[in-house]
């Protein structure tokens, strides 16, 4: 199938006009063997240099596009990080006019960050349905311990050969089903966000999104079964949740409260206790288990105004105590303008039946929680490396490593 992503450019219901840098997506079975016949046809050329992960190497064997240069990466202790892009940009050849990225997600976010520092042309061939970042705008980063959005560039073409996609192991396209699932509590912070404040939203980018989380919890049981339009659904779906991204500008559709608490396990809070690392759909799958059942707790109160309380900033000392000098630091500049502040008590309380039915309209946690079972994902706290008696400390904090308007976030204004 080819998604053909400039019908999604231009003015739109919400008043916007949406700017669209990915052409189109190619998602066939044994595309990557007609990659020159692709970049041809869209009239991409160039010198090129491919960037790999090791495993990525190794899962497009036999099937290595044409540059010339390559770059393959050590995955031991890869990130998206300082290191790795000043490495791939100290490698890259200066006259490189174009990078094919093959590989999941960490590669992918490197590459467009490094085409993004070097003006250059960028094509995404994703090897695995594994997060749903392969045509975002930006960069998801850890820069120097902590967990930021940079600006990048989007690919111009993806390239996804569901052969290769299919062959990958099991726990990547479970993560890319934990990165989709996030979507349902996403949407609804959006939507709350939305309707206390008056963020802009999308109701396009909306149904989009809510289209691609629903077309990858369906597609469950023919993954499990290994079938070919399975595989084939979750690449379009991941697809569509980045060109949703791309509508917006931002990550606002495709990250709520559950990415806060990946990202906050990510960063290494200096009281967090974190095992053994995870990746990032298992800790965003399991991050929308907590958080629809902690929001089904709070939609089960009918009348919120005797818990509501003024908007108070933060509490520095709790905060310094939990995240440590190290990350502090980025925690006060991420929280300097709090995007709570702009939501009033009266308000609250007032838009709080619409946000009870806007919570109804995430799947439950039990649902969210029998479909990453059925994957043989995990979907616990424990799961990706934390104690479940550190699940208070968790919802408390993972909000303030971004300042987003979640209702996770507004449960400082509740007493829960
Ligand atoms: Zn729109
Ligand atoms: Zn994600």
């Amino acid at each position: 199938m080819i998604v053909d992503s400039t019908v999604y450019s231009g003015k739109c219901v919400c008043g916007r006009e949406h700017q669209m840098s990915t052409r189109a997506a190619v998602i066939e079975a044994g595309c990557l063997g007609r990659l020159d016949e692709i970049l041809r046809e869209y009239g991409i050329g160039g010198k090129r240099c491919a960037l790999y992960g090791e495993n990525g190497w190794a899962a497009a064997a036999g099937l290595h596009p044409r540059a010339e240069q390559e770059i393959v990466l050590d995955p031991k202790g890869l990130h998206a990080d300082e290191k790795s892009t000043a490495l791939v940009l100290e490698k890259l050849e200066p006259d490189v006019e174009l990078i094919l990225a093959v590989g999941s997600g960490t590669i992918h976010d490197i590459a467009r960050f490094c085409a993004h520092e070097r003006g250059i042309r960028f094509v995404s061939v994703p090897t695995a349905a594994s997060v749903d970042g392969f045509c975002s705008t930006v960069a998801a980063m850890t820069w120097y311990g902590y967990k930021k959005t940079l600006p990048a560039v989007a690919p111009e073409l993806v390239v996804a050969d569901t052969d290769i996609i299919k062959k990958a192991p099991v726990e990547l396209v479970r993560s890319g089903v934990g990165d989709i699932m996030a979507k349902y509590i996403a949407l609804a912070e959006w939507k709350i966000a939305h309707l206390t404040t008056g963020e802009y939203l999308c109701p396009r980018i909306l149904d989009i999104m809510r289209q691609a989380a629903d077309t990858v919890t369906e597609s469950v049981p023919g993954l499990l079964e290994g079938r070919d339009e399975a595989f084939e659904s979750v690449t379009y779906a991941l697809v569509m949740s980045g060109i949703a991204m791309q509508m917006m500008g931002n990550s606002r559709p495709a990250s709520g409260a559950e990415h806060h608490i990946s990202h906050m396990i990510e960063m290494g809070p200096e009281a967090l206790e974190v095992r053994f690392p995870a990746m990032h759909g298992e800790k965003t799958g399991v991050g929308s288990v907590l958080a629809a059942r902690e929001y089904e707790r709070l939609a089960a109160v009918e009348d919120i105004r005797p818990a509501i309380r003024d908007y108070a900033p933060l509490d520095e000392e709790r905060c310094r105590a939990f995240f440590g000098e190290r990350l502090m630091e980025g925690v006060l500049a991420e929280n300097e303008k709090d995007c709570l502040a702009a939501v009033t008590p009266e308000r609250l309380a007032e838009a709080w039946p619409e946000i009870r039915q806007i919570l109804s309209e995430i799947p439950s946690s039990e649902k969210l929680y029998a479909l990453l079972e059925r994957l043989g994902a995990k979907r616990t706290l424990e799961d990706i490396g934390v104690s479940s008696g550190e699940l208070d400390r968790v919802l408390e904090f993972s909000p303030l490593v971004r300042n987003r308007l979640t209702l996770m976030r507004m449960r400082r204004m509740i007493r829960t």
